[in-house]
């Protein structure tokens, strides 16, 4: 299991030294909460922004009714994010998950046991689970998805390929989108796209499509990967550039169709 500090298990520690604590867990500002424990009683606990039923918009499954659960915190740093506000885990941000719920900066600190109660007790029950971000395999997710599997769910992960807290994890469909060259300095991991059951791209320009087809060469691809790419905000340049490039490779495209239906 992936420990936050560094040197010696975190569960024997009850002092923390800020100074050690991993990388992973400081977010874009490089600011950390003084409650920033993802062990606590000896139980894994997951910094969790939002849940919420939804309709994926993007990628293969499109169309399908999904909860999805939006994780709090990533060091990536992308400039036309869309979720600033879970990059980082402010301790001054952490409450209860009925205060955290919606688009803000708060987040709970909720065990995969927790998690589970609060999506059983929803009365819509998607049977798909999307973690997503925030960088959602900046936390290490063995444990909670095995539990939702447990209890009956396909669970699907969107990651930007940046850390592999999924590697452990026994996901029913990995989905990545990779960010290439970001302020925050977070490589592209080659065993993220090497597992991956779909990577979706967002595409601005030539130069993006430049920039993956660089990266797959380099790494062996699952058989039967889908390979998407999705026009940036849908401009008519970068759908026309998508087009004509999914037509050419046998590739698909992406679309976000949640947007036409002005859902989150
Ligand atoms: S990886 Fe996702 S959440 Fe993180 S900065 Fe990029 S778009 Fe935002």
């Amino acid at each position: 299991m992936l420990l936050w500090i560094k040197g010696k298990s975190k569960l024997e520690n009850d002092n923390v030294d800020m100074e050690n604590l991993h990388p992973d867990v400081r977010g874009r500002s490089g600011r950390i909460g003084p409650n920033h424990w993802q062990i606590r009683n000896n139980v894994m606990h997951y910094n969790v922004n939002d849940i919420y039923p939804c309709i994926q918009g993007e990628g293969v499954h499109t169309g399908v009714p999904m909860t999805l659960i939006r994780l709090q915190g990533c060091a990536v740093g992308c400039p036309w994010c869309d979720t600033r506000e879970t990059w980082d885990c402010l301790g001054e941000n952490k409450v209860a998950l009925t205060e955290a719920m919606g688009t803000n900066a708060k987040w709970a600190g909720l065990s995969a046991e927790e998690l589970l109660a609060h999506i059983s007790d929803q009365s819509q029950r998607p049977h798909w689970i999307l973690l997503t971000g925030g960088e959602p395999a900046e936390q290490d997710l063995g444990l909670l998805v095995s539990r939702l599997k447990q209890a009956g769910y396909k669970v699907a992960i969107e990651t930007s390929g940046t850390s592999a807290g999924h590697f452990e994890a026994d996901f029913d469909w990995v989905c990545v989108s990779p960010k290439f060259d970001m302020p925050g300095g977070r490589e592209v991991l080659p065993d993220c796209l090497g597992r991956a059951h779909e990577i979706k791209h967002v595409v601005g320009k030539p130069a993006h499509i430049e920039r993956l087809d660089r990266a797959l060469n380099k790494v062996r691809l699952r058989d039967d990967v889908t390979i998407s790419l999705q026009p940036v905000s849908l401009s008519k340049k970068a759908t026309e550039l998508c087009i004509e490039t999914v037509i050419r490779k046998g590739w698909r495209m992406s679309l976000q169709t949640h947007k036409f239906i002005r859902q989150r």
